[in-house]
């Protein structure tokens, strides 16, 4: 960076690197089961008609659509450019620059800290215990945090929390701070959303996209459900026209009754894929499954990761090294893609562990 630059530049900026999302890493690639993307494309239309206006804030047919399939009111939820930006926009409304923190709980999800880093936001660490559960007893210590980031089912961990658990969080936490449940992966759980509990707890705020099971990702549409309160205090900062009219339009169909019901068969089968992979890859001696699958991906330790990751890329193949997080050594993730994508995946793992070290 040229020096007027770096003076210019906001100095908490300085030591930040530009997120490496699953897009970023790699330019090249066929099979993409590093991002936990869909691997259904479903069809929709667009009208153009109402392209030389701007959108609404909140598109009325996206946000009834939405509270409809949550069980929620049409008060209780705020749609945003994906689930990231519902993080960023929590941050931005909820804790003040170089004086308040978050609470991450690792191995989790990057963005949280990513938001808050960019946010000259503090960050306190509250790893998640050995078998992936959360510290209760540590998170019970906290007493300065605006925000508490807790992502179930977890992303890499697979992990769903337990509900004694949250439910001791939100308590300590109650009129103190939000306690913050990503569920970008609710439609996977066998457990039952929090978004049902919001009129319980005042202090509780649910996170959702349309980029996991709806298949949408392109699409960059997400929400976050809370309190009327909180809704409200996020209206003061969202951005004028955060949801483009094509999004919406889009939005509109994945959640009419139709695309409920095409959503939830691609779920089961998505579910019964996730069953086959977890099989397979257990069946192999130098791989062992780690944590649990309650979301459309499979975490795993393996033997000589990066030969076997290596590997896998020179054959088109795409998972994602979870290995530089908290302990998570020797740790890809696969996402459930399609049954071809799968079962190509499959058999280079299992040719690769057959041939021994001789493929390097
Ligand atoms: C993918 C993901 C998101 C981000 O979703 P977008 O709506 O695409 O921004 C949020 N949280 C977790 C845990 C995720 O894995």
């Amino acid at each position: 960076m040229s020096n007027w630059m770096q003076d210019l530049i906001n100095p908490h900026l300085i030591s930040l690197k530009p997120y490496e999302s699953a897009r970023r890493l790699f330019a090249g690639g066929n099979y993409f089961l590093n991002a936990n993307e869909s691997p259904f494309t479903n069809d929709y239309t667009m009208d153009e008609s109402k392209f030389n206006r701007y959108p609404d804030c909140q598109p009325k047919a996206v946000i009834q659509g939405y509270a409809n399939y949550a069980g929620i009111d049409t008060n209780q939820l705020i749609a945003t450019r994906g689930a990231d930006e519902g993080i960023e926009l929590l941050i931005r409304t909820f804790c003040t620059p170089g004086e308040d923190n978050i609470v991450i709980c690792p191995p989790t999800y990057g963005m949280y800290a990513i938001s808050a880093e960019t946010c000259n936001v503090g960050v306190t660490s509250v790893p998640l215990l050995e078998d992936f559960c959360l510290d209760v007893k540590a998170l019970k210590q906290v007493d300065d945090a605006n925000l508490v980031f807790i992502c179930s089912p977890n992303n890499p961990t697979g992990t769903s929390v337990a509900r004694t658990d949250l439910e001791a969080i939100l308590a300590h936490f109650d009129r103190k701070a939000l306690v913050v449940v990503d569920e970008a992966y609710i439609e996977f759980d066998d457990h039952e959303s929090w978004a049902t509990y919001l009129s319980t707890y005042t202090n509780l705020v649910v996170l959702r996209t349309l980029s996991k099971a709806f298949g949408l990702a392109g699409l960059r549409c997400g929400f976050t459900l809370a309190n009327t309160d909180v809704i409200q205090c996020l209206m003061k900062v969202i951005a004028p026209y955060p949801v483009p009219e094509p999004v919406a339009q889009i939005a509109a169909q994945a959640l009419s009754d139709s695309g409920i019901t095409q959503l939830k068969t691609q779920i089961n089968t998505i579910k019964k894929r996730r069953s086959e992979l977890q099989a397979a890859l257990s069946s192999i001696p130098d791989i062992s499954i780690m944590g649990d699958a309650q979301a459309n991906f499979v975490l795993f330790r393996c033997k000589d990761k990066d030969a076997l990751m290596a590997y896998l890329v020179e054959n088109g193949m795409l998972i994602r090294d979870q290995s530089k997080q908290l302990m998570l050594e020797n740790c890809l993730r696969a996402t459930v893609g399609s049954e071809q994508e799968q079962s190509l995946l499959i058999s280079l793992i299992t040719q690769f562990y057959q041939n021994g070290n001789t493929i390097k």
